[in-house]
């Protein structure tokens, strides 16, 4: 059974149809990217696959769960991480009163102590910033605390939307070693990324996105040679 399964989901903004009918699966263990250019409905899949809007037509299951009327903390707490784009870390609150706000239904100080520690492991930046407000954080950091913070509910499987936009590619490279990672370690990965390439080459399969549909599925190796693929979205001509 696929970990994600998105059936002919529709969603609006007001009159825009932003998805016009994604179907779509993510199955255990991958790493499955979407790929499309600026306004084809990436952000609005993982918005609505969290619960954030609520399609207007079409189903969403999730480990054998129907979850497209629940509502974001329900699907929190099903397993289901997002890391939304622009990060959406409190400015006002230290990293530590972040990552704590990230374990809010976690009763057990013990557990969340364990999951900061983890968080602050794979990123060591952050465990020397734990004092410090979130707005004060450099881009990347922020990138960081909004990963280990989604990682604070142990998800089963997490959601990125674009975690390179804005990084030098130090922390680019940094980003998606870390992804690979949680994948290894067994976290499955929905990842939303302009950097195509750099998607393509961690990700298992893709998905690419055209106004508001899903034009093209394939193995992540094939897309990366597929040559409308190569010219529209890896910059190969
Ligand atoms: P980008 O990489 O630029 O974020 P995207 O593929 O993630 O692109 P979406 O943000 O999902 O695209 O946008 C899909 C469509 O929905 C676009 O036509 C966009 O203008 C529209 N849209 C997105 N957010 C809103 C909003 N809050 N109100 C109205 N329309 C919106």
């Amino acid at each position: 059974m696929s970990l994600l399964t998105l059936t002919d989901v529709h969603s609006y903004y007001g009159h825009i149809h932003a998805l016009k009918g994604i179907s779509m699966t993510v199955e255990p263990g991958e790493i499955v990217s979407l790929i499309g250019s600026n306004g084809a409905g990436k952000s609005t899949t993982l918005r609505t696959i969290s619960g954030m809007m609520h399609p207007s037509r079409g189903q969403i299951s999730f480990d054998g769960r129907e979850i497209s009327r629940m509502e974001p903390h329900t699907i929190v707490l099903a397993g289901l991480g997002h890391v939304p784009e622009g990060r959406g870390i409190f400015p006002k609150l230290t990293v530590r009163e972040n990552l704590e706000m990230g374990a809010f239904t976690v009763k057990d100080p013990t557990l969340v102590r364990e999951r900061m520690d983890y968080g602050c492991e794979l990123f060591p930046r952050l465990r020397e910033r734990l004092g410090q407000h979130g707005g004060t954080l450099s881009g990347g950091e922020q990138q960081m605390l909004a990963i280990a913070r989604s990682l604070m509910m142990n998800p089963r499987l997490l959601m990125l939307d674009e975690p390179s936009m804005g990084l030098a590619p130090v922390l680019v490279e940094l980003i998606f070693d870390i992804v690979k990672l949680l994948n290894d370690k067994g976290v499955t990965i929905l990842l939303v990324e302009q950097n195509a390439l750099m998607a393509l080459s961690i990700a298992h399969r893709g998905y690419v996105l055209q106004n508001g549909e899903i034009v093209l599925s394939d193995t992540a190796a094939n897309l990366r040679r597929n040559e409308s693929v190569q010219k529209a979205y890896l910059g190969i001509n």
